[in-house]
């Protein structure tokens, strides 16, 4: 009897039996705490509501109101007794809007810019064939350590690793359930945590200073809500498992100190005027190194046009490009295709842009055509919600 035969629709490949037992073990190999939640007890079967089960009613409304006024939405939070405050929309928004960025942005990663039609929507595509909504390591990084933060309750910089570690090396937290694309000076640290487990292991040498620790920064500045001097010493130290270059590490000092204003509600014009800090002299104290210093104090990102911003993977070409497309955009949407549209690295860009975008404008005003797409959607809801229950905890002491 001919057996049909099936192909993996993203690398065409035959599938044999030998591959799914492949996959089985590895499937076996990640423990239920390290999966996906479903996001309702419809698909769980559990007799158990879930933390997500109020999202089943949400879609449809969203789905019906796509851009709905931020009151309408705040009104229909209200109205299905779901946390509808302020705070909880800003960090909803800065993890949605991680994943929106980059799968946004992976359609044209490594393009130089102006050598593809400007995107306008989450096609997919891109260098790892990626399905619509799919997102990349960015968000992978940035849902291990908020997934992190949220079960030690605190940041445990080798529970970090851990878990970066069983991403990289059994696809955990990942779209796809794989590690497709992984920055060369994170695999270099994370080798060598395994190797010496100290989790302090990023290159530190000056041409090491890639986006990759700004760019999972956000479950940071939310976790430390209550406090802006330990969002930004956890940030630094965060950075520094796997970036320890200067500028990387002051770029998401500075930058988590910006989303932290972003998360409290301050306008972008304060946010952007100089260095952001609700602590006088905070800087002066705790000085950042020269070449982010220049980048924040001089602006000249607000006079740039797009000809003139790269966004390659150098973390002060990532974060000048981030501050460009945020304060020459006035809502998430067009501050998002802006950035991604600058091609190169521009997931990353997206993912970035995507936080600080997200934290300031809130969840209720993103275009859920956007939100339904991201594969996964509701986990960052979730997470969004178990930090915020950390952060009550806190105050309740
Ligand atoms: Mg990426």
């Amino acid at each position: 009897m001919n057996k049909k035969k099936y192909y993996d629709e993203r690398t065409g490949k035959l599938i044999t039996d030998e591959l799914i037992l492949e996959m089985i073990r590895l499937e076996e190999k990640i423990p239920n705490d390290l999966r996906f939640p479903f996001m309702t007890n419809k698909l769980s079967g559990s007799r158990e509501p879930h933390k997500t089960q109020w999202m089943s009613s949400y879609f449809v409304f969203r789905i019906a109101k796509p851009t709905p006024t931020d009151e309408e939405c705040k009104g229909y939070y209200q109205r299905i007794n779901v946390d509808s405050a302020d705070d909880i929309n800003r960090f909803r928004g800065a993890l949605i809007g991680c994943a929106i960025g980059d799968a946004l942005g992976t359609t044209v990663e490594f393009k130089e810019p102006g050598s593809f039609p400007p995107l306008t929507d989450i096609v997919g595509g891109g260098p790892f064939n990626l399905k619509a909504g799919e997102w990349t390591d960015d968000t992978s990084m940035m849902y291990c350590l908020a997934h992190s933060l949220i079960r030690t309750k605190q940041c445990d910089l080798k529970d970090q690793m851990d878990l970066y570690c069983k991403w990289w090396q059994d696809g955990v937290f990942s779209a796809t359930g794989k590690c497709f694309d992984i920055g060369n000076t994170v695999v270099s640290a994370l080798k060598r945590y395994q190797q010496t487990g100290d989790p302090l292991s990023g290159d530190t040498t000056p041409m090491s200073a890639g986006n990759g620790s700004l760019m999972r920064i956000a479950p940071i500045p939310i976790r430390y809500f209550n406090s802006f001097e330990n969002t930004i010493k956890y940030a630094a130290l965060s950075s520094m498992t796997t970036h320890g270059a200067i500028e990387a590490v002051d770029a998401c000092r500075y930058f988590s100190g910006l989303m932290w204003g972003a998360l409290h509600g301050i306008s972008k014009d304060e946010l952007l005027d100089g260095l952001y800090t609700p602590i006088d002299e905070y800087w002066e104290q705790n000085p950042l190194c020269d070449s982010v210093l220049k980048l924040i104090k001089e602006e000249q990102y607000k006079n740039k046009k797009a000809k003139d911003i790269r966004a390659s993977g150098y973390v002060m070409h990532t974060l000048e490009a981030v501050l460009w497309a945020f304060f020459h955009s006035d809502s998430f949407e067009t501050g998002a295709l802006l950035a991604v549209n600058l091609g190169e690295d521009a997931d990353t860009t997206g993912a970035i842009y995507g936080q600080l975008a997200g934290a300031y404008y809130g969840e209720r005003v993103i275009d859920f055509r956007w939100v339904r797409k991201i594969k996964e959607s509701h986990c960052f809801y979730l997470k969004a919600e178990e930090l915020k229950d950390i952060i009550i905890s806190e105050r309740a002491i």
